[in-house]
């Protein structure tokens, strides 16, 4: 196994089919990674499970109680005998990019905490000793989907999850900040738009230039702010 996941939160049922499905179900049948999600209530230690309380100086809504987070933490690492990255899913984190998805994809040990509510309780990043991590500059209600989105990006790197037919080397972001080039499938000519043309020449060091320059054209037009950051190969 090269990765283990381990992740909390209170909606389990809602990110198990995911991690079932295709790429990360086939990494996980192969022994790649393993995947472990634990319902943040079984840390509980009241008869009603809380996992949230009202939030000290007050204001709307409820925050996760810091004893459960912190005892699925131990939990996890005393019967892992690990000590693994803990992530905090949280819109103020720091965003992750594809450096970052290769920078987790090389770790032996990921832990990814879902929050819920107005969040959770502050002291947790603290003694948990966890990166705040966030998707995007929007706010969704949990951190399941960030946890699903986290996991994916990171698990797709991990040598032998990919076959061939789904290659890296075409993504966008592969080596430098540039957009993957467009695609094509057949047929040739759909509702009048033909495949252009040189696609179908079958001379392929013209096709591999026509498809750096539409990469560059692309990132050029819809994300000039990434255009000319060639990042350094990490090796
Ligand atoms: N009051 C908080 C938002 C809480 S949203 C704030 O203003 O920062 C509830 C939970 O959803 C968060 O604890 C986090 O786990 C998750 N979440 C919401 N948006 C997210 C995002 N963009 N990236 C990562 N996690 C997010």
């Amino acid at each position: 196994m090269r990765l283990r996941i381990d992740i909390v939160t209170l909606f389990p049922e809602a990110i198990r089919s995911y991690l079932a499905t295709s790429i990360l179900g086939v990494a996980q049948k192969k022994g790649l990674v393993k995947i472990k999600l634990h319902n943040l209530r079984w840390f509980t230690s009241d008869r009603y499970r809380t996992v949230d309380d009202y939030p000290f100086g007050g204001g709307p809504g409820m925050v996760l109680k810091p004893e459960p987070i912190f005892r699925a933490v131990q939990f996890i690492k005393d019967f892992t005998e690990s000590e693994p990255k803990v992530l905090i899913t949280s819109p103020g984190g720091k965003i992750l990019t594809q450096d970052k998805a290769r920078e987790l994809s090389q770790k032996k040990h990921l832990l990814i905490i879902c929050g819920r509510y107005q969040g959770i309780d502050e002291r947790v990043v603290e003694l948990c000793q966890g990166e705040e991590i966030s998707i995007g500059n929007y706010v969704l209600s949990g951190g399941e989907l960030p946890a699903l989105v986290i996991t994916e990006a990171t698990v797709r790197l991990i040598p032998g999850v990919l076959g061939d037919e789904e290659s890296l080397c075409y993504d966008s972001f592969a080596e430098e900040d540039l957009l993957g080039p467009p695609q094509y499938t057949r047929p040739r000519i759909f509702r009048g738009i033909q495949v252009p043309e040189i696609l179908t020449s079958g001379n392929h060091r013209l096709i591999e230039e026509w498809r750096r320059e539409q990469a560059e054209e692309k990132t050029k037009k819809l994300r000039p702010e990434l255009f000319g950051v060639v990042k350094k190969k990490e090796e």
